[in-house]
């Protein structure tokens, strides 16, 4: 699929304030500096449509983006991250859960997880949460310029052990760098084909 318009459409943390049309949308999360941003940034073809923050737990909405006008890509706010205090931490889960529990239009989320690292507790369970809530998703694993082929390779292999000690099947994942567009291309293809195919069931 290419790009041809990415739009900023609001930003809120309100479910009943999400756009009200029926178009399909995905969900962009994980740990703050995990390179969300530049991801969304890198699938858009823009330098700033999401603003790569220098201060985690910066912005604390659920920003909606149009895409191509027939598709909304969401940006929402990291999770995990130490600098928020507690009580606004306490908001933006209850927000964010609301979110996969209420927003109908959501198709499938993609957590990111930076490559680099083992599969740290608070992915883990938030992918069990979304699994408890049968939100569908893939993982995107984040900067893999920074590793070798044989560890990322390695890397992947420990987050398949540790997951499949609790899930039947490994998710669908992608391996992304947005400094060298690893990924875009399967990425985009991959919700390309879930809106072809939703396309053709609602006109069967
Ligand atoms: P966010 O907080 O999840 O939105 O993360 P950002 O997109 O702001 O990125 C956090 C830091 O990681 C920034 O310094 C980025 O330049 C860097 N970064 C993000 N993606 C990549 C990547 O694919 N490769 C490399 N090498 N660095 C990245």
């Amino acid at each position: 699929m290419q790009i041809k318009t990415a739009k900023f459409v609001v930003s809120n943390q309100l479910v009943s304030k999400c756009p009200t049309n029926q178009l399909p949308e995905y969900a962009f999360i994980g740990r703050s500096n995990v390179g969300k941003s530049s991801l969304i940034n890198m699938l858009t073809n823009q330098k700033s449509l999401a603003k790569t923050s220098g201060r985690p737990g910066k912005t604390q909405l659920i920003n909606h983006f149009i895409i191509n006008d027939n598709w909304f890509l969401v940006d929402l706010p990291g999770y995990g991250y130490a600098r928020v205090s507690k009580s606004a931490k306490k908001t933006f889960q209850k927000f964010i859960t609301a979110y996969f529990r209420d927003r109908k239009q959501l198709v499938s989320a993609f957590v990111l997880v930076d490559i680099r690292h083992k599969p740290l507790p608070v992915d883990l369970a938030f992918m069990q949460w979304l699994g408890e809530h049968n939100v569908p998703f893939s993982i995107v694993f984040t900067k893999a310029d920074k590793l070798r082929p044989k560890a990322i390779e390695d890397h992947i292999d420990t987050y398949k052990t540790i997951l499949l000690e609790s899930w039947e099947a490994f998710p669908n994942y992608f391996i992304t760098s947005s400094t060298n567009y690893a990924g875009k291309e399967a990425l985009l293809e991959y919700i390309d084909t879930i809106n072809s195919d939703l396309d053709s069931s609602a006109s069967e």
